[in-house]
């Protein structure tokens, strides 16, 4: 980890219609770390992910990306300078088999090699998927989809992965070997890694820096691990009061 900043967001603000969503967030990802935004139902932890992604537009604000402002900019173009997003829902395409949903992740590049060996380590990380690479997707179990979605965004070879509550509906035990994945492919393979979660123990565990939202603005910042030993933070987040 450095403390080269390759992500900023700046007095980011982002509407619904008339509700203002989010309300001037400013956060900072350095380069090959893990950071968590940890949040309740409702506190704008997707909206600042499709923000960052260009999936929606802000009203007020920087996306500042290696160095470069790309709010408001399309989702491909902000994907081709490297920003992979594991949506919520993993929306995998269910009617594609595992095989067929890693090379839509691979789409724009063509360095064949590259891809091939990318596609084995996508199945080294997750031996599951490597035993169902022909099944279509919409048969996997949750968690599985939920590698996929991984794993797919792991192919376009991102800088920055984002990841919307990747724990959502999966068992402790799956969620603690899906956070140790993620945490080696920003170990080994150097992406750095956003991820948005309400289970704070399992985001904590695995996060460098953390920032906790309310109601669509920064309460709280600080290293993840004195964010799990914060009194606020046991009592709200991890059932400890
Ligand atoms: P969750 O954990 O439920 O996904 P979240 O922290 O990701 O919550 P957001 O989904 O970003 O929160 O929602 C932030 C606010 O914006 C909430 O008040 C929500 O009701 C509102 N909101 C989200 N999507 C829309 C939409 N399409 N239209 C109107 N309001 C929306």
């Amino acid at each position: 980890m450095t403390d080269d900043i390759l992500l900023e967001t700046r007095n980011l603000e982002t509407f619904y219609g008339p509700i203002m969503a989010i309300s001037g967030i400013s956060l900072k990802v350095a380069r090959e770390s893990v950071v968590t935004v940890l949040g309740a139902n409702g506190a704008g932890k997707t909206t600042l992910l499709k923000t960052i992604s260009g999936a929606i537009d802000c009203k007020k604000g920087q996306v500042i990306f290696g160095g470069a402002e790309v709010q408001n900019q399309p989702p491909d173009r902000v994907a081709a300078r490297g920003i992979g997003h594991v949506p919520e829902g993993r929306e995998v395409f269910p009617f594609m088999s595992v095989h067929e949903n890693l090379v839509v992740g691979a789409w724009g590049r063509h360095d064949r090699d590259a891809v091939a060996r990318d596609m084995e380590q996508v199945f080294a990380y997750f031996p599951d998927l490597a035993e169902k690479r022909d099944q279509m997707a919409g048969f996997l179990s949750g968690g599985q989809q939920q590698m996929l979605a991984i794993g797919r965004a792991f192919m376009g070879r991102p800088k920055l992965m984002i990841l919307d509550e990747p724990s959502l509906g999966l068992s402790p035990l799956l969620t603690k070997t899906i956070f140790g994945i993620v945490r080696r492919i920003n170990g080994e393979q150097g992406v750095t890694i956003l991820l948005v979660e309400q289970n704070a123990h399992a985001a904590l565990q695995v996060a460098d820096h953390g920032y906790v939202l309310e109601v669509g603005r920064v309460v709280m910042e600080a290293p993840g691990a004195e964010l799990i030993e914060s009194e606020d933070i046991k009592e709200f987040y991890l059932g400890k009061a």
